[in-house]
């Protein structure tokens, strides 16, 4: 594992499928510099889960795939468990607003053993739908993504956030939100931050920024923690739907070339902010 500049090169959210490219992609990230990923599940069988059993699988087939990733490339992978926040809104007409709640309560209660076993690093995606839905709904992903961040709180791990674009007034509910539960704001991750969080705002959530050119340039001197992120979908079906799985050892390799300071960026969202927010240190394993 050589990684860029001397160091690890960490993409924070992407997911992989049974189905899709899976190693494939992983190798390759590595072959780009790559060297740690962040991989949040996924549902994998083409319906919402209506079950707990169903989650249970779920989490299984993240866990292998970690694996599977990791003998193949020998890419590191940490793995983030949790059941989507929008499934609820699929589950809603079958087991009731009610059901489907008490349905995200339970797997998040499962996420939050995986932690506690070591078998994941972090919930996620915890969080609300992108998109509006009718307030019943609503209301229902509010008190999921509450209970999101008590789990979070009492296994001491991240939280990391589906939601929509967040304004400045958004960031600083989230941030509230964190505090009112008793979990450290730099515990909660917003993922797929597609514009830069001013650092003037005061904020403690952390952005984890999609990486594409010209955010990263905007963000890039940044004091952090933030991370860099493509959330690859491996869907064979939606090719160039999100970025590559190879983008973010690319962004690295252009920081690292660009500036005599490149190495001491990059430092930020592939070390310092993963130490900070995780408790984890990513090294470059000798292979
Ligand atoms: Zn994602």
């Amino acid at each position: 594992m050589v990684g860029i500049a001397g160091l690890p090169v960490v993409d924070h959210h992407c997911h992989l499928s049974p189905t899709g490219e899976g190693t494939r992609a992983a190798v390759r990230f590595r072959d780009a510099g790559g060297t740690h990923l962040f991989l949040a599940t996924q549902n994998y069988e083409g319906k919402v889960p209506v079950d707990l059993d169903a989650y249970r699988r779920q989490f299984e087939t993240t866990e292998r795939l970690a694996r599977e990733v990791h003998e193949a490339s020998g890419v590191v992978v940490y793995v983030v468990v949790a059941p989507y926040p929008v499934d609820l809104v699929g589950a809603a007409p079958g087991l009731g607003v009610d059901g489907a709640l008490e349905l995200q309560t339970k797997a998040l209660d499962l996420a939050g053993r995986w932690v506690r076993e070591r078998r994941a690093v972090a919930l996620g995606e915890v969080g609300w739908p992108h998109f509006p839905v009718p307030p019943e709904i609503g209301e229902a992903a509010h008190r999921a993504f509450r209970h999101a961040l008590e789990v979070a709180r009492d296994v001491g791990c991240p939280a990391v956030v589906h939601s929509p674009d967040l304004d400045a007034e958004g960031w600083r509910r989230l941030d509230e939100e964190a505090k009112t539960v008793g979990l450290p704001p730099h515990r909660v991750v917003k993922h797929y931050a597609r514009a830069r969080l001013d650092p003037a705002l005061g904020v403690g959530v952390v952005p984890s920024y999609v990486a594409r050119r010209e955010l990263v340039r905007v963000v890039v001197a940044d004091p952090g923690p933030w991370f860099l992120e493509t959330d690859y979908l491996d869907d064979p079906a939606r090719p160039g739907a999100v970025l590559d799985l190879a983008t973010v050892p690319r962004r690295a390799a252009a920081i690292a070339r660009g500036s005599p300071s490149g190495a001491e960026r990059l430092a930020v969202p592939f070390v310092r902010s993963v130490e900070q927010v995780y408790g984890l240190t990513p090294e470059l394993e000798e292979r």
